[in-house]
């Protein structure tokens, strides 16, 4: 629903990955997704007009390692070291795509960080044009999108269907909370014969596709738990 309020988790179980950047492209008809902020802290200038129909995303800067401790001085890139297009050249060629040879406008989902770990969905947005432009020291991306509305039939009519049918834990929950739970036994701090256990059973209509439902126990309190629920 737009506007409807989400956690990270929430948002990673409505497209069913762990979102770890702010761009993801995916050719139309598939919706990519992108990550947008308004905060002042932002590492990056997103705007929006007031009545939402416009947004203005910022591309991303290059990776900060040891030979680029500080990428905001260096031309937002096109590629990557391995020469493959980064996100910011797959957005830069759907635009030429779509108003050089006609193709269909490539379409985003849109979430917009409200706090730390609280987002909010601003539905679809239509990537319609972009500039490189001087900014201060360097050039930066700024990608042109059109408001779409919202679809209903979503990633999160997927995932529903994914909770009732399927027991089994999607990589990227495991991926997730293995880091949240830092590869330990939650009850106990153990590190080895560990499993990804559902909190509340699947059994009785737990769901394996929300991290909020999936933790890491020992082999020793998983039994336990067993034990309990019988
Ligand atoms: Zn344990």
């Amino acid at each position: 629903m737009k506007d409807e309020i989400l956690t990270y988790w929430e948002m990673c179980g409505r497209q069913g990955m762990a979102l770890q950047r702010g761009m993801y492209f995916k050719n139309a008809p598939s919706h990519g997704v992108i990550l947008m902020s308004r905060r002042r802290n932002a590492p990056y200038a997103d705007e929006m007009s007031e009545d939402e129909s416009i947004l203005i995303y910022e591309g991303h800067d290059v990776r900060r390692n040891s030979e680029t401790p500080d990428p905001k001085v260096i031309d937002q890139p096109f590629f990557e070291t391995n020469d493959k297009p980064s996100q910011n050249g797959l957005f830069a060629g759907a635009v030429k795509n779509f108003k050089g040879n006609g193709a269909d406008a490539a379409i985003f989902r849109t979430y917009e960080k409200m706090r730390p770990g609280v987002w909010t969905d601003r539905g679809l947005y239509r990537l319609v044009d972009f500039s490189y432009q001087q900014d201060g020291p360097r050039k930066v991306f700024k990608f042109w999108m059109e408001s779409a509305g919202f679809d209903s039939t979503s990633a999160q009519e997927s995932s529903e269907i994914n909770m009732v049918v399927s027991r089994q834990i999607p990589s990227w929950v495991k991926q997730l909370v293995y880091k949240r739970d830092k590869g330990k036994c939650v009850i106990c701090d153990a590190v080895d014969q560990l499993h990804f256990d559902h909190e509340f059973p699947f059994s009785k209509g737990g769901t394996s596709v929300l991290p909020e439902n999936v933790r890491i126990l020992c082999a020793r309190h998983n039994l336990e738990k067993a034990a309990k629920i019988e």
